[in-house]
């Protein structure tokens, strides 16, 4: 009675037969249980990639010291660079700002 279909090609199988007849391959597998073990073997890494208040804030009152942190976090931590980055440019402008008025 070919009352299954072959997981792999779609073929009906006679239920007591463990091996395809059409693609010759083991008509039965569970294809859940591999999807389930590639989920399982690549836990994420989660990476923090979030710049602190106050690493921000200071990258905006000493825009040197955000500006050295946008380098070292360029690769490993490009949205906390981009934060302290901005914060340190702006930091930056309204100093330069600043002091050309006093100049
Ligand atoms: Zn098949």
């Amino acid at each position: 009675m070919k009352d299954k279909h072959c997981t792999n090609c779609g073929h009906a199988v006679d239920s007591a037969t463990k091996y395809c007849p059409n693609c010759g391959n083991d008509a039965f597998q569970e294809i859940v249980n591999d999807r389930e073990r590639t989920n399982r073997s690549e836990p994420q890494r989660v990476v923090i990639d979030q710049a602190g208040c106050l690493v921000v804030l200071l990258s905006f009152i000493f825009p040197i010291v955000g500006l050295v942190l946008f380098l070292v976090w360029m690769n490993t931590r490009p949205n906390s660079a981009k934060a302290v980055g901005i914060a340190a440019l702006i930091g930056f402008l309204l100093q330069a700002g600043g002091f050309s008025i006093y100049v």
